[in-house]
């Protein structure tokens, strides 16, 4: 059984970008054996709750439905599930490769050693706290973890991701979960198969697979899509204000989406509506016709 899923964080409707991960992970679950044998399941990504917007879970699973995407099961919200993550550290605590940390943001950056996403941690807690320190955030061990792992689009990655990440925070100092816990944990309690999302988290499944393999759980598949830029090479998102998605024509929507994940539609089909598009797309879709890239223009 091939069970993927769409995870967006609530933090406003879906734009370009993120109905493009939508779009690719709800049509590999579709060529995957239809139906009987593939499921795509909701999740929303309520965790980091500073970042919450009051009445974007609703919107985006409103324009799903619109452009007919149905997902299985009941929607999974992050925010109920605070003890499966809880027990998640304990598990990690209980392997002794978490550890407290006491460091500020400032004194992180200040160490100057930087790395694929931010500031190298240089393990200073890692032996233990400071005189006179508490523990702000939990960080995990990385110790010469080195992890490779074949992307269906993006080809095979390689991090070592003590040099490039450095021990990572799993809990955060403001008493939040992090994202990589969070979305490890769910993947395997929802038994993901395949990760199909934007290639703006690629850097992250090393940690991603490392975490899995201290908890003792499952590796999923994973394809990572470009993600969609605008033209000043910025990736697409509430920040840079990238418009929001109308539920009242989604077939030219589609259509965009579909040639930002390198298929054509038949001029024919693009007045047919939504139906003859979705069939002809399910049965195109191919990773070998997605552009290998990590981020690509924006075409809609
Ligand atoms: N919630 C994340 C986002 O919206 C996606 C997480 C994932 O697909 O793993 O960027």
């Amino acid at each position: 059984m091939y069970r993927g899923r769409f995870a967006p964080s609530p933090t406003g409707p879906l734009h370009f970008g993120s109905l493009v991960a939508a779009v690719g992970s709800y049509l590999d679950a579709k060529a995957h054996g239809g139906a009987q044998h593939s499921e795509w399941l909701l999740r929303i990504e309520d965790i980091d709750t500073p970042r919450n917007v009051a009445g974007a879970a609703d919107d985006i699973l409103r324009t799903l439905e619109a452009f007919g995407m149905a997902w299985d099961g009941p929607v999974v919200y992050q925010s109920a599930r605070t003890d499966a993550y809880q027990a998640a550290l304990e598990q990690l605590r209980s392997r002794g490769t978490l550890y407290g940390c006491a460091c500020t943001r400032r004194e992180i950056a200040d160490s100057g050693i930087h790395g694929i996403d931010g500031p190298v941690y240089p393990g200073t807690c890692s032996g233990g706290l400071p005189a006179g320190r508490a523990a702000r955030a939990l960080r995990v061990r990385t110790q010469g973890a080195h992890i490779t792992f074949e992307d269906y689009i993006q080809g095979t990655i390689t991090q070592d991701i003590e040099q490039e990440v450095g021990d990572f925070v799993v809990g955060r100092a403001d008493g939040l979960m992090a994202y990589q816990l969070a979305v490890v944990v769910d993947d395997a309690a929802q038994e993901i198969t395949n990760v199909v999302r934007g290639a703006d988290l690629l850097d992250s499944t090393p940690r991603q697979i490392l975490l899995q393999r201290l908890l003792e759980l499952p590796t999923p598949h994973y394809a990572h899509l470009p993600v969609a830029i605008n033209d000043k090479g910025e990736k697409l998102s509430k920040q840079t204000r990238a418009h929001a998605i109308s539920t009242q024509k989604p077939a030219p929507d589609l259509v965009n989406v579909l040639s930002f994940l390198g298929l054509q539609p038949p001029a024919e089909l693009l007045q047919a509506g939504l139906t003859p598009l979705w069939e002809w797309a399910v049965t195109n879709w191919q990773y070998g016709r997605i552009p290998p890239l990590r981020s690509r223009l924006a075409t809609g």
